[in-house]
């Protein structure tokens, strides 16, 4: 899922995979075609949309290690 700003409703909305309702490829990625929870037809571009909210957290497992040793 990921944040769209509908250009109907001019809110901030939280899109569901429940509301694509087509992927067509193009230059630019994947453009997505979904309904806002207004119920308006909106597309948006993958590569906007999937980059920034996926940020892994890394854990260094020594780290971790560690501090299960010294509270044992
Ligand atoms: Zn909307």
């Amino acid at each position: 899922m990921f944040v769209h700003h509908c250009t109907a409703c001019s809110r901030r909305q939280l899109i569901f995979p429940s509301l694509v309702t087509g992927v067509v490829p193009s230059g630019d990625g994947l453009v997505l075609a979904f309904t806002c929870w207004c119920g308006a037809e909106q597309t948006t571009v993958t590569d906007n949309v999937f980059t920034a909210p996926f940020e892994p957290t890394t854990v260094e497992p020594s780290t971790v290690l560690d501090d299960a040793t010294a509270a044992a």
